[in-house]
């Protein structure tokens, strides 16, 4: 079992909470814990205010941190993030982070940024703050609204593509699209990508036949984001086990087994 240094864990308060398109999306901004973080990294938080129930703290993808706070973007996926879309200004959650394993690139390297979803969190750090945001290119699967994402904002300061995927055409689509993108990126770029499981199936599997290099970052359901409970466990490609929260979650596509569809 592997543990990480001791993060640093924080009492912090809700500055701001927007609502794009519906309820189901928010995007809460929290104090500046004052943290050093790479994109690809994650917190663990939990309301004070929630008693016993539910009981675990949720990890999310920073997704920047600037002047006015700490940017995070949650959808809602059940009882504890309908409860976080409840939020008001002023209250309290209990925050550990910087937790885990960020995505490695340089600043000269091409990057080919793959997003599902809400999977599109941490690329904003990554493009806001990327020396060159023209070296980079985003392609975007989303099956609600593109205006319930973070992503008009990407769109003017990189090359960036959406796909709505609402038909079984569309993922076909969205298919061969990834799959020419990741061919251009296989000589001299990095893929590095993010979102549910399928996704990154797709992502794995047509890096593998392109000969590319991937980095993939999992959304395990995880407990207590510190190597502890073993609850976030993947099966390593070749054998053996994988910790997401401390050996992850972002992971060379090759090192990690995602099971069968
Ligand atoms: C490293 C990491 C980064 C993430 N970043 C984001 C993000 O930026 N924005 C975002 O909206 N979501 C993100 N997630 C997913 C988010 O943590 C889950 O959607 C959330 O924990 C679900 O909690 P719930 O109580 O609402 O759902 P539950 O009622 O507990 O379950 C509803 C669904 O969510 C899944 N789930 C439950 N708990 C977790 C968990 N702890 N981790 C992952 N999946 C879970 C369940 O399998 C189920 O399908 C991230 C997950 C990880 C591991």
């Amino acid at each position: 079992m592997m543990m990480s240094t001791p993060p640093n864990c924080c009492t912090l308060q809700v500055l701001g909470l927007e609502k794009p398109g519906q309820d189901q999306f928010v995007h809460l901004i929290l104090e500046d814990p004052g943290w050093r973080w790479t994109p690809g990294q994650f917190l663990m938080l939990r309301p004070c205010a929630w008693e016993l129930d539910p009981f675990g703290a949720r990890p999310f993808s920073i997704a920047d941190v600037d002047e006015q706070g700490l940017h995070l973007y949650v959808q809602v996926a059940g009882r504890g993030t309908r409860r976080l879309a409840g939020l008001e200004p002023g209250e309290s959650l209990t925050v550990w982070g910087p937790l885990g394993r960020g995505f490695v690139y340089d600043q000269e390297t091409p990057l080919l940024l793959l997003a599902g979803g809400m999977g599109l969190a941490p690329f904003v750090g990554l493009i806001r703050n990327h020396l060159d945001p023209l070296r980079l290119e985003l392609l975007f699967g989303h099956r609600q609204d593109v205006s319930c994402y973070p992503f008009a904002e990407l769109e003017k300061t990189t090359l960036a593509w959406h796909f709505q995927d609402v038909c079984p055409d569309d993922l076909r689509q969205l298919q061969e699209v990834v799959r020419v993108k990741i061919r251009n990126y296989a000589a001299e770029g990095l893929v590095l990508a993010c979102g549910p499981l399928p996704f990154l199936r797709m992502v794995k599997a047509l890096g593998a036949e392109c000969r590319a290099r991937v980095q993939i970052s999992l959304e395990t359901t995880m407990m207590c984001g510190v190597g502890a409970c073993l609850g976030c466990v993947v099966q390593a490609e070749g054998g053996g086990n994988l910790q997401t929260c401390v050996q992850g979650p972002v992971f060379r596509a090759d090192e990690v087994g995602l099971g069968e569809e």
